[in-house]
């Protein structure tokens, strides 16, 4: 090669980007290009060890060293820290013309490469300890079904200790626990290239099933041919076993409401209702279906009782914040009526303290409260009756104490009565004191019979007379009183055991009482019927009436409301009530103040052998 020749491939070698350079024999360099005096410094001429030895570096001609002795082309990655970079190194060994050996070195700067490589390394690494250690089983499968490789997680899903046993079972037959499904499974994954939430049963080594969750996708070639399929097999039977014990926890609560005889409501914040139990179909008449999603609770309540209820829950006052402890409430029911009881209800909380919803149950307290307003009914009736029984001993001593006096003083001014004249003045004084004896004696009877109401014979009556006689007799008082008198009788009304003398009585004391209660005249309307094996006896007039607080009083011995003491001692209808009780009966009042008062009699009819009373 000519100098020409040798200037040309020196600036060809300068050129390019790898560094070249030629060790002689001796170890002293021949030639460096420019790029391997960036990387080493000058160093031609010299003797190579002296380059490196400065910089202390891996030295590339004590490797040079050895390929003079074998001769072959050597390859290896070096690093050289002076520049920071890695390079390929190619070791070529030469032969000069002369017969000499030298060596072309050259350089090949891979320090980019390097880098993506082992950054492709790291990744690939973070790859693999994903796949092994990820939760949730991996596989890749062939389209014939074989598993071509896995995850721990999956063998340890299926019982598998051994990864080469696992990777040799036939898919098909082995894995799934119903072998049709694995066809199933290629048919559709093949369809649309994926699977998503597929759920199936696979097969534990030891044979039982293990229900699973795939998500998988096809593997193509890169014909588009399927290869196999991969992806993720989650084990499912801890969440349906939760599922399950979940379903169980709602269906026991879901009984619990149902069953629940008393009624159970649940609604949202807006008062739809959202559950409705069968008590509440039962108590207030409306079917789940038809309330449930499509009728408000305050619908249920009277107006604006919905919003008391829930003012009371929120207040720290009916059993605490969110609560209202057993309160007494009346909801209407299907058919309009209201329903009595008592509510209990609570507000249902989020998380995050909001409310969300309500509940509440209603317990129907109708018959109960009934029963209640029953009973205390009798106890008053008894306690009425008690006092009419001890009243009635009293009165009968005093009334027989007085009796005696009082027929003697009346004896005694009838007698006076003859010596006196008519024309006499006192005649008038002595007329007036007979007459308040008169009444004295009256007054005194009524008490008699008032205490000794057992005492009259009782027959076989017939009410309609009893009373046809009496209004015969009061017509005319009650025609100057400007009271117009009604009266209608039922035909065919049963025969009643009773004192003829006492019935008489009660019915002259209601005329008397109707009379008083209309001074402005009026009218009074007299009725008899016959319900349910038993005489209905009305007295109804237009009268004055009766204040409300004063009807639970009217029968009580010794009320009354007449201040003219002529009139009234209060002993009337307390005389009326034993009576009537004597005989089986009851007597009740209405009435409105202004409008009228009326007085219903019920007497049983008589069903015996007794003979009908003796004609008078
Ligand atoms: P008395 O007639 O002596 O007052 P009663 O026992 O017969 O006693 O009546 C008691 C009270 O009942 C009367 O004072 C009156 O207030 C009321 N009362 C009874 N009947 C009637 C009636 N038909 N209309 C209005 N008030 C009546």
């Amino acid at each position: 090669m000519n100098n020409e020749q040798s200037k040309r491939l020196a600036d060809i070698l300068n050129a390019m980007e790898d560094g070249i350079f030629i060790v002689r024999q001796d170890y002293t360099v021949e030639f460096m290009n420019t790029t391997m005096i960036r990387i080493f410094g000058e160093g031609t001429g010299r003797k190579c060890w002296e380059v490196v030895s400065k910089e202390n570096v891996l030295c590339p001609w004590c490797r040079a060293d050895s390929v003079f002795t074998d001769g072959e082309t050597i390859h290896s990655d070096v690093y050289i820290p002076s520049v920071k970079r890695n390079y390929h190194l190619i070791e070529l060994p030469i032969r000069n013309l002369d017969g000499t050996v030298a060596k072309l070195n050259i350089y090949h700067d891979i320090t980019h490469r390097k880098s993506t490589e082992e950054k492709l390394k790291a990744t690939e690494e973070d790859y693999r300890r994903l796949f092994e250690h990820v939760g949730v089983g991996v596989y890749i499968s062939s389209k014939e079904g074989k598993f071509l490789n896995t995850n721990q997680a999956l063998l340890d899903m299926l019982g598998y200790d051994d990864k080469d046993e696992f990777l040799a079972m036939d898919i098909k037959r082995q894995l799934y626990d119903h072998p049709q499904d694995r066809e199933k499974f290629q048919s559709l994954i093949e369809k649309v290239g994926r699977v998503i939430d597929y759920e199936v049963d696979f097969k534990h080594r030891k044979g039982h099933a293990v229900p699973v969750m795939l998500n998988s996708q096809v593997r193509y070639d890169r014909y588009q041919k399927v290869l196999g399929y991969e992806g993720i097999v989650v084990d499912q039977t801890q969440h349906l076993r939760m599922q399950k014990e979940l379903k169980a926890a709602h269906d026991f609560l879901n009984n619990v409401i149902h069953s629940s005889s008393n009624a159970i409501m649940g609604t949202d914040m807006t008062g739809n209702i959202i559950i409705w139990n069968r008590g509440a179909e039962e108590t207030l008449g409306y079917l789940a279906g038809e309330v449930i999603g499509k009728m408000n609770v305050r619908e249920l309540y009277a107006e604006g009782m919905a919003q008391k209820v829930m003012k009371m829950m929120r207040s720290e006052d009916y059993g605490g914040r969110g609560r209202l402890r057993a309160y007494p409430m009346n909801f209407k029911n299907r058919d309009g009526v209201e329903v009595e009881g008592s509510l209990s209800a609570s507000i249902i909380y989020a998380e995050d303290g909001s409310e969300m919803a309500s509940v509440g149950i209603f317990v129907d307290l109708g018959e109960r409260l009934e029963m209640e307003r029953k009973l205390s009914r009798t106890q008053e009736q008894l306690l009425q009756s008690e006092k009419l029984a001890a009243m009635g001993r009293l009165t009968s001593q005093v009334a027989h104490e007085l009796n005696n006096p009082l027929y003697g003083i009346m004896n005694t001014l009838e007698l006076m009565k003859t010596e006196i004249s008519p024309h006499n003045k006192r005649r008038k004084l002595l007329d007036m004191a007979l007459s308040e004896t008169v009444r004295l004696t009256d007054m005194l009877r009524k008490m008699l019979s008032f205490s000794k109401p057992d005492e009259e014979k009782k027959c076989v009556v017939d009410i309609n007379t009893i009373i046809d006689e009496i209004l015969l007799l009061h017509e005319k008082q009650l025609r100057e009183f400007d009271i117009k008198l009604h009266a209608t009788f039922a035909d065919g009304l049963g025969p009643v055991f009773a004192s003829k003398n006492q019935l008489r009585q009660v019915f002259l004391n209601m005329i008397s009482n109707a009379k008083d209660a209309m001074p402005e005249g009026g009218s009074l309307t007299v009725t008899t019927e016959a319900v349910n094996q038993s005489v209905l006896i009305k007295f109804a007039d237009t009268g004055v009436g009766i204040r409300e607080e004063h009807l639970d009083k009217i029968f009580e011995t010794f009320f009354t409301t007449k201040s003219d003491t002529v009139k009234g001692v209060g002993l009337g209808l307390s005389v009326c009530y034993g009576f009537i009780k004597d005989h089986g009966g009851t007597i009740k009042v209405a009435s409105q103040v202004g409008e009228g008062t009326e007085f219903s009699i019920i007497l049983p009819i008589y069903h015996g052998l007794e003979e009908a009373c003796p004609v008078e």
